[in-house]
């Protein structure tokens, strides 16, 4: 019964020195969050040792009593959170609630059309090396050139000439309200199913600030480990039980053997959570600390895609510092900020180095921070990358370090899991 430090140094010291990053530096990364201490615990409880494939009432093995209790938990929040008659609280992950849907509802060499990587969408919305990709005939709408904003009319005309089976919306890198209803009369107008990832943007919707794909979508898909700020997953919810028990069966058999019911539990503990007022006070800051961080930047001399932000998050376009996405991130980082390389939309550089930067406001303003703190994070980005176009070789430890000193200060004032 020896704890972790002793049974397992290794690995106890590699978990303390990601506690060590997470207190001492600011997270950035537009799909990371920080989880309550509730979240925690349920995720590390007893109840990963339970097996319980089947569904609460309905498993096939015994001694399931409380763990569907935890099951029950989390899908009735599921569906008062959002609003909706159905949710499936077992898919693993992201990837795998998408991968549910498609089982569901689709064929192999079905036409699907999704959102381009490349412009903002998701690996699983068809991108050629995912298995979206490969199994499907995958078509992919992307955003316009002036503007950087959704492609609508794009979107209708490969609808009219594609007739996909299915028209997914939702993205990994777009900042934007997208328009459910508009999407919804394509998918009606050639026959398709409209699936809403909003992984990114979920708890925006739990919280009303943005406006809930539910009415609009057949199905919505979304991780609970982003905006939401619950334990790593996904889940799957829809207004249509007949397509729910669809849903049900792609999962379970279809695609995986038994639950995560110790992450299902964290999941009850999160939806809980994001029942409170508490948590829209939250969402509502996430959202105007990115607008705050936006504006800073655009002050700083860098562009943002799209010009702002509705959401969480923003894509920064580095080129008029002329800096790369890759060298951008590894400067940050060195800096104690955590954000990632990202291309653009249209982007002149490799997927590998990137013209730009993916930030977000989940993680920062969770401990704490509000707009005075969002931008002196502005502040230190321009800092870190002035320093990186001042540099000829590259190396920008100076700055880095004068801000990296900064930001642990910052760090300091706000401090989690103590
Ligand atoms: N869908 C969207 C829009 C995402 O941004 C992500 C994760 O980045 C996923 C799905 C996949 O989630 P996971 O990493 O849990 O598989």
């Amino acid at each position: 019964n020896a704890g972790l430090a002793e049974t397992d140094p290794d690995l106890a010291a590699a978990i303390a020195q990601e506690l060590a990053r997470q207190q001492d530096g600011i997270e950035l990364i537009a799909s990371e969050n920080i989880v309550s201490r509730a979240v925690l615990e349920a995720q590390g409880s007893v109840l990963t040792n339970k097996y319980a494939e089947g569904y609460p009432g309905k498993r096939y093995y015994g001694g399931c009593a409380a763990v569907d209790i935890a099951e029950q938990l989390a899908i009735d929040r599921a569906k008062q959170l959002f609003g909706c008659e159905f949710a499936n609280v077992q898919p693993h992950s992201g990837a795998q609630a998408n991968q549910g849907v498609f089982l569901a509802l689709l064929q192999p060499g079905d036409t699907i059309l999704g959102m381009s990587l490349a412009a903002g969408g998701h690996l699983t919305h068809g991108a050629a090396p995912n298995q979206s990709g490969k199994w499907f005939n995958a078509v992919q709408y992307g955003v316009r050139r002036e503007d950087g904003t959704l492609d609508y009319e794009e979107l209708e005309s490969l609808a009219r000439a594609h007739k996909p089976r299915m028209i997914i919306a939702g993205g990994s890198a777009y900042p934007r309200v997208i328009d459910f209803a508009r999407i919804r009369r394509a998918a009606d107008e050639v026959g398709a199913y409209f699936m809403v990832d909003m992984a990114h943007f979920a708890g925006l919707v739990a919280a009303e600030i943005f406006p809930s794909p539910l009415p609009h979508a057949h199905v919505v898909t979304t991780t609970t480990h982003k905006t939401l700020r619950g334990p790593r997953g996904g889940m799957i919810l829809s207004n249509d039980p007949e397509l729910g028990k669809k849903i049900n069966s792609a999962i379970f058999p279809g695609l995986q053997g038994g639950p995560l019911m110790h992450v299902i539990a964290a999941k009850a503990v999160a939806f809980g959570e994001a029942l409170r007022p508490e948590f829209r006070a939250y969402q509502k800051a996430l959202a105007e600390n990115a607008k705050v961080l936006a504006a800073t930047l655009v002050e700083g001399g860098l562009d943002i895609v799209t010009g702002g932000t509705d959401s969480h998050l923003m894509l920064v376009d580095l080129r008029p510092k002329n800096v790369t996405g890759k060298a951008a991130e590894a400067s940050l980082e060195r800096a104690h900020m955590t954000a990632n390389k990202n291309a653009i939309p249209f982007d002149p550089a490799k997927p590998a180095v990137t013209s730009g930067i993916r930030l977000g406001t989940p993680a920062a303003t969770t401990r704490g921070f509000g707009a005075e703190e969002f931008r002196m994070v502005g502040r230190f980005i321009v800092e870190v990358l002035d320093g990186l176009a001042a540099s000829n070789d590259g190396a920008n430890s100076a700055v880095e370090q004068a801000v990296g000193a900064k930001v642990q200060e910052l760090c300091a004032k706000f401090p989690i899991y103590r």
